[in-house]
């Protein structure tokens, strides 16, 4: 099929995620329910070999990595119960840790009573086990699609043009000369979050240090065998075999829980620094939980006092800021606050003036969001216990640059105001700081859909501005992260990260989807 010069599709869904997979699986269940007489074709144009798992869930992350809830947390019905009864089916495999699960064997030693009594909601399970079920439960719903027609084609979409009715889009293919083009009437973009941003360093050409521009390139296994590698030769070579992380979100949690996973703490042995602008993060160390004895004092007074016509989203933020802070001096932890502080979040969200939620999605939600991030079960315990054990230190500054030496990285860093050169020099410096905005983007295709004008960010840089129908221009539909941004009738999105968020807006860009196809028919 995709063998013409420029093959016509009805649908080119671009990136093959979670965000694309599940509307895709929309798509199909929709055509099918309605009885669509003409054959669906559908397109999922996939840089990576890893399609219908995306880069959390499939071989780009490691055997170690784990999803960051309680598997309750991380799904909706019926998506919850579909992916339960499939770990309840593969039981044994995931017992005998077997290797075409690659998931960590001592995970699986830790948490083999939980597994056989089929605790799997309290789980906090490997990820790549959601990309298993993801790839088998898209093979079924195609299967069971005769009408439509699903063709993955590998390859990295680079361009967009408008064309009559629709749009061509070029995809570059590794083992092709020119690129492949599909003449689609509509694309989805679920091309995932934006790139990482980028850590300014100067490279020598004989360099003693190694700079890790992305934990998730490849995969956190291959990634921890090239560090033990290039620590080793370090030390061999009387230059320093510390290792500094930038940034203490997610990615540093899951490379500290893996080189634990893979016991390699010989290699770790030595200095190993978290560089963090706010410091160690509360939620590293575990504590009792006492989040049923939480209540907020200060939402709760702003919120009750306040007219709804004076509400600002700053002053939400305030409100928050101190009520976590508040109860860390009592004696509560960061987690204690969530539920609480989230559900008033958004009671209050609504009463909000339009202004003030608009204000609220491009800055603010995004700075409360900071209090909400989940962190437990094992990431946790291992962070606590190489804090408690000194054998990580946090450094509260923020990332300036870094030089390579004879003996490693000198890194330049802001504290507060003033530069600094942190103590002593790194043989490994490993990116794990957020990512870039829009504007500076340098994803080749990003770029150039923002440059050509087709799509533009939103004013929080963190997105796509799309209107009611999720469409970014007629014809482009945005899913996933990159909705992060939006305010509309239909959505109020600052961010749009956690899984069970981007599945459950899959119907809906499906919906738009088949309405602009069976209009364009007329
Ligand atoms: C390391 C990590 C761990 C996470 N853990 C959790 C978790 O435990 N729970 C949770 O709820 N959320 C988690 N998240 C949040 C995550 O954003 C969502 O869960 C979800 O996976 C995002 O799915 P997506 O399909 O939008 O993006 P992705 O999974 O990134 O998929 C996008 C796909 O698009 C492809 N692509 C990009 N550009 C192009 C192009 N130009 N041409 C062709 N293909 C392209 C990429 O290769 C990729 O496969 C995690 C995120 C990360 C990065």
């Amino acid at each position: 099929m995709l063998s013409s010069p420029t093959t016509p599709v009805d649908v080119a869904i671009i990136g093959g995620g979670i965000a694309g997979s599940s509307t895709l699986l929309e798509l199909l269940a929709t055509h099918r329910d309605t009885g669509g007489e003409e054959t669906l074709r559908i397109v999922v144009v996939e840089r990576s070999q890893d399609v219908f798992a995306g880069l959390p869930y499939g071989e780009r992350s490691g055997s170690s990595s784990l999803i960051v809830t309680p598997l309750r947390e991380f799904l909706d019905e019926p998506w919850l119960s579909g992916f339960e009864a499939w770990l309840e089916e593969h039981r044994e495999e995931v017992l005998r840790a077997d290797p075409r699960l690659g998931i960590s064997a001592s995970w699986v030693a830790d948490h083999a009573a939980g597994i056989r009594e089929g605790r799997w909601l309290d789980l906090f399970v490997p990820r790549r086990l959601f990309g298993h079920y993801l790839r088998a439960r898209v093979a079924q719903e195609i299967a069971a699609t005769p009408g439509a027609e699903v063709e993955v084609l590998t390859g990295q979409a680079r361009v967009l043009r408008s064309r009559e009715d629709g749009w061509t889009v070029e995809v570059v293919r590794p083992d092709a000369v020119g690129p492949t083009v599909l003449a689609a009437e509509s694309v989805v973009l679920a091309i995932g979050s934006p790139p990482k941003r980028a850590l300014a360093h100067e490279l020598r050409e004989d360099a003693v240090g190694c700079y890790v521009a992305d934990t998730h390139a490849t995969s956190i296994d291959a990634l921890l065998e090239d560090l033990r590698e290039h620590l080793g030769r370090a030390v061999g070579a009387s230059a320093s075999g510390d290792v500094l992380l930038v940034g203490a979100n997610a990615d540093a949690l899951e490379l500290l829980h893996a080189v634990h996973r893979a016991g390699m703490t010989r290699a770790w042995d030595r200095r190993v620094v978290v560089l963090a602008p706010r410091g160690t993060p509360d939620a590293w160390t575990v504590r009792p939980v006492r989040a049923d004895e939480y209540r907020s004092v200060h939402m709760v007074a702003y919120t009750g006092s306040t007219a709804d016509a004076d509400l600002t989203a700053a002053g939400v933020h305030a409100a928050i800021e101190q009520d976590v802070r508040d109860a860390i001096a009592h004696g509560f932890s960061e987690q204690d606050t969530v539920e609480e502080l989230k559900r008033r979040t958004g009671e209050v969200l609504d009463r909000l003036p339009w202004t003030e939620q608009q204000a609220f999605v491009d800055r603010w939600g995004n700075l409360v969001y900071r209090f909400y991030r989940p962190t437990g079960g094992d990431y946790q315990r291992v962070a606590s216990t190489l804090l408690a054990e000194g054998r990580i230190t946090v450094e509260r500054a923020t990332y300036l640059r870094a030089r390579d030496g004879e003996r490693g990285w000198t890194v330049t860093v802001d504290e507060d105001g003033r530069e600094r050169e942190l103590p002593g020099a790194f043989a490994a410096v490993v990116n794990c700081a957020g990512f870039e905005g829009l504007s500076t983007t340098d994803d080749r295709f990003l770029r150039e859909i923002l440059d050509d004008g087709v799509v533009r960010a939103t004013p929080s840089d963190t997105g796509i501005a799309v209107d009611e129908t999720f469409q970014a221009a007629p014809g482009i539909f945005v899913t996933g992260p990159l909705l992060g941004g939006n305010l509309n009738a239909r959505m109020r999105f600052w961010h749009l990260e956690s899984c069970h968020r981007i599945i459950a807006v899959a119907p809906d860009v499906a919906r738009s989807v088949l309405r602009r196809r069976a209009h364009v028919r007329g």
